[in-house]
């Protein structure tokens, strides 16, 4: 059995979406300073590094984070890994991968991963993600769960239609994935986001374990 981190490290240097809150740790209790113990405080959006968003991150009536299903967040799970050329996870795109109907959680890796495997620090707007058109046809495939390797499902300047439709439609997003280290195909899923009462995401410890 090999179990794959597939969860990007929280850390101060890991970039944030722009305007969201960056990360801070603190060490505000320090045993180097004669404390009794160390205690680290942290401070952040809820959307960092290896996260799950809830539909009430765009659907202002939706379901909070604390109330997902844990049986769609475990689980098999099919990693596509996308061609470096790929600029955008349109409905051609998908038409195109080895993707079949009874897939029911989907991880993409795309170039995004080279990113995270390289440590950059710099968020980038020209990241690989899901088109309005690429998320309705994973809608209509009856998809459970959807996996990416950045920082968002959806396009920088386009949040909304890829975000509302999948959200609508009940499908668990996991962004911030690192699927650098991963091959193509069948995985047990573990994604499991903090318990945050009434919260529109949150941080996930994903792991994908290799029968
Ligand atoms: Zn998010």
């Amino acid at each position: 059995m090999t179990i794959f981190d597939i969860s990007l490290t929280i850390s101060p240097t890991l970039p944030t979406w722009p305007g969201d809150p960056g990360i801070q740790l603190e060490l505000i209790e320090s045993m180097d300073k004669g404390a009794q113990a160390n205690v680290t405080r942290i401070s952040a959006g809820v959307h960092i590094g290896t996260h799950v968003d809830a539909p009430h991150h765009f659907l202002n009536d939706g379901r909070t984070v604390e109330q997902l299903p844990l049986d769609v967040l475990t689980g098999p799970c099919y990693v596509v890994q996308l061609p470096d050329g790929v600029e955008a996870i349109t409905s051609d795109v998908l038409q195109r991968t080895e993707i079949t109907p009874d897939m029911k959680r989907i991880l993409f890796g795309t170039r995004n991963s080279h990113l995270w495997a390289r440590g950059e620090t710099r968020f980038q707007t020209d990241y690989v993600a899901i088109t309005e058109d690429g998320a309705e046809w994973l809608v209509e495939r009856g998809v459970q769960l959807v996996g990416v390797d950045y920082l968002s499902v959806a396009p920088y300047e386009e949040s909304t239609p890829t975000h509302e439709i999948l959200l609508k439609a009940g499908i668990v997003l996991v962004e911030g994935l690192n699927l650098s280290k991963v091959m193509r195909g069948f995985y047990e899923l573990y994604c499991l986001p903090l318990k945050i009462a009434g919260s529109d995401g949150a941080p996930a410890r994903a792991i994908l374990i290799q029968p």
